[in-house]
C-alpha cells in the first residue's frame, strides 16, 4: 500500500481546512512593517523579553530586522543572561543514530532521497542497532535520537521495535536512557505505539514554513510533497498523548526571517491548543553539502554565520522556555561563537552514516550519510572544551523518566525547578561520565567544572545531597537523580 493510501483518510482532515496557522503573506506584512526599528523599538522589546515572556510575531519581527551593531550585541548579552537563568550553565547531550536511509521522498536537498544513487542503501536490523548502541554506550552517550528515512521498512513496528532494542542495550555501567524519535509525521494511531514503547521526544521538521517553497523542494507526488500532514504532525502527536513535542526548520530554503518568524507562529499555535505547552525544543539545522545532491550544495538561501548568530538569539529571546538545539551540522568555531547566545543542547562524537558508531573512522561515512556535518571531534574532546568554556555537560534523563513531560515540565522549567533539580542531576551524570569514560584531561576539566558550580550552590542541602551522592557514584553507584 502506498503511504497516500495508508493516510488517505486523515488527509482529509487538512484538506478541507480552508487556511492552516501559517500566513505567508501576514508573516512578511509583520516583517516588511519593521523594515528598519530604532534603537528605542529594539530596547522596548528586550525590556520586555527580560521579563522571561514569549513575544509575539511583531516583537519577533523587530529582533530580526535589526541591523544596528550595537543593539544586536545587547540582544546577544541578553539572550546569554536569559539562558544561564532558565536553564542554568548546562548544556545537555545527546547524538543521532541513523538507523536507516531508505527512503520513499525526493526531498531536493537530502542525500536520502529516493533518486540519489550515489549513496548505499541500508536499514540496520535489530541486532545491528543492538551493536551501534553498544559503542555509543562505551562512549559515554546516554541520550539519542532515532533518525529514519520514510520507508515501508522502517514503519511504526519496526520503529516501535527499534526503540525498546535500543533500550534493553546494556554494556557495563552503561545504556541509552531516553530515545527521542525523528521519523516522518505519522497518524494518532501510529504515535499511541510510539508513546507505548516510552519514547522521550517526537521530532518533526517543517523544513520550510513557506507554501510555495516547499511545494517546490518536495516534489508533487511524494508524502512529503503534503504540507499540512507535516505541519500538524505535533497536533496529532498530542492528541495522542505523546505531549513532548518539538519543531525546527531547515535554514537554507527559503529566507531566515520567515523561517524564524514561522517557528513561532508553529509554537504559539501548540501553545494556544494544547494548554500552554508548545515544543519542548526547536532546531534550525543549516543545509549541508550531501552526496550526489548539488541542491544542498549551493542553497539559495544560504544563511551566513553572522545571521546564523542573529537567529539564534532572536530564537532565545521570542521563546525563554523552549529548549535550543544545536546540531554537529555546524563546525566546532560556530558552535563555540553561537552556543553562549542560547542553546540548551548539541549532540557531540556523532556519526551520521547508517552502521557510522561501528564502521566510521574519523566519523566519516559519505556513501552512507544523509550530509556532511562540520564538527567531528569526539565526544569526550566536546565535554572537555563544554567544560573549559564554563559550561556543564549533562547527560540528565531524569525528567522524562520521572514523567515530568508537557504541562508538568513546562511548570517545572518556569520555577526554580532548574536549579534545584537540573543543576544537580547534570553535575551527577556528569561525575559519572567522568568516572566511566573520560580521558585524564578531560576527567581534569571535568572535575574542575564541577567545583566551580558547587561553589554557586546556595542550598545547604542540595550541596550535602551532592556531596555525598558523588561519594556514592566514586564507589560504584550509578543512575542517581533527584
Ligand atoms: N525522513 C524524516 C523526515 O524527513 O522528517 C526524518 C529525518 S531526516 C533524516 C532529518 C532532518 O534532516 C530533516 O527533517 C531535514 O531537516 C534534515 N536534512 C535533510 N537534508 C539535509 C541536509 N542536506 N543538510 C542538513 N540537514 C538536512
Ligand atoms: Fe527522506 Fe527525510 Fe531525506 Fe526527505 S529529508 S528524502 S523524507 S530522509
Amino acid at each position: 500500500m502506498s503511504f497516500y493510501e495508508k493516510y488517505k483518510e486523515e488527509f482529509k482532515e487538512y484538506d478541507m481546512m480552508d487556511k492552516d496557522f501559517i500566513d505567508d503573506e501576514k508573516i512578511w506584512g509583520q516583517l516588511n512593517k519593521w523594515e528598519k526599528p530604532s534603537k528605542a523599538d529594539v530596547r522596548a522589546v528586550l525590556d520586555k523579553a527580560e521579563k522571561k515572556v514569549r513575544l509575539d510575531p511583531e516583537e519577533m519581527a523587530i529582533l530580526i530586522q535589526n541591523k544596528d551593531r550595537d543593539t544586536i550585541e545587547e540582544m546577544c548579552a541578553l539572550a546569554n543572561k536569559l539562558k544561564r537563568e532558565v536553564y542554568g550553565d548546562r548544556i545537555v547531550f545527546f547524538a543521532p543514530l541513523y538507523i536507516s536511509n531508505k527512503c520513499a521522498n525526493n526531498c531536493k536537498y537530502c542525500g536520502f532521497r529516493r533518486e540519489n544513487r550515489l549513496v548505499e542503501r541500508k536499514t540496520l536490523s535489530l541486532d545491528e542497532i543492538e551493536e551501534e548502541v553498544r559503542v555509543m554506550i562505551s562512549e559515554g552517550q546516554k541520550r539519542t535520537v532515532l533518525v529514519y528515512g520514510e520507508s515501508p521498512e522502517t514503519d511504526i513496528d519496526f520503529i516501535c521495535e527499534s526503540i525498546k532494542r535500543v533500550y534493553s542495550t546494556k554494556v557495563g555501567n552503561g545504556e541509552i536512557r531516553r530515545a527521542n524519535i525523528n521519523c516522518a509525521p505519522l497518524s494518532r494511531d501510529e504515535l499511541k505505539k510510539l508513546k507505548e514503547v516510552g519514547i522521550g521526544t517526537y521530532q518533526v521538521f517543517q523544513e520550510t514554513y513557506h507554501h510555495k517553497t516547499y511545494q517546490e523542494v518536495h516534489p508533487h507526488g511524494t508524502i512529503k510533497s503534503h504540507y499540512r500532514w507535516r505541519l500538524y504532525s505535533q497536533d496529532r502527536a498530542q492528541d495522542a498523548g505523546v505531549d513532548d513535542v518539538a519543531i525546527g526548520a531547515l535554514f537554507g530554503l527559503y529566507d531566515w526571517r520567515f523561517e524564524a518568524m514561522g517557528l513561532l507562529y508553529h509554537t504559539i499555535h501548540l501553545e494556544e491548543k494544547y494548554n500552554g505547552v508548545g515544543p519542548h525544543t526547536i532546531s534550525f539545522p543549516r543545509i549541508e553539502p550531501a552526496i550526489g545532491t548539488p541542491f544542498a550544495s549551493n542553497p539559495r538561501y544560504a544563511v551566513s554565520d553572522e545571521d546564523f548568530k542573529k537567529l539564534v538569539a532572536v530564537l532565545r529571546l521570542s521563546v525563554p522556555y523552549t529548549g535550543l538545539i544545536l546540531t554537529a551540522r555546524e563546525r566546532p568555531e560556530v558552535r563555540r561563537e553561537v552556543i553562549p547566545v542560547g542553546v540548551t543542547q548539541i549532540d557531540a562524537g556523532t556519526r551520521i552514516g547508517v552502521g557510522g558508531y561501528k564502521k566510521s573512522k574519523g566519523n566519516l561515512l559519505p556513501e552512507k550519510e544523509q550530509f556532511q556535518i562540520g564538527d567531528t571531534r569526539s565526544l569526550d574532546d566536546v565535554v572537555r572544551e563544554t567544560c573549559e568554556m564554563d559550561n556543564i555537560p549533562s547527560f540528565c534523563t531524569a525528567c522524562y523518566r520521572a514523567g515530568r513531560t508537557g504541562e508538568d515540565f513546562m511548570d517545572a522549567a518556569k520555577s526554580s525547578f532548574v536549579h534545584n533539580f537540573c543543576m544537580p542531576n547534570a553535575i551527577l551524570t556528569l561525575k559519572e561520565y567522568l568516572l566511566d569514560y573520560a580521558t585524564p584531561e578531560t576527567k581534569g576539566a571535568g572535575e574542575k567544572a564541577i567545583e566551580k558550580c558547587m561553589k554557586g550552590i546556595e542550598d545547604d542541602n542540595i550541596r550535602s545531597f551532592l556531596q555525598e551522592s558523588m561519594k556514592r557514584l566514586e564507589a560504584g553507584e550509578r543512575d542517581i537523580r533527584l
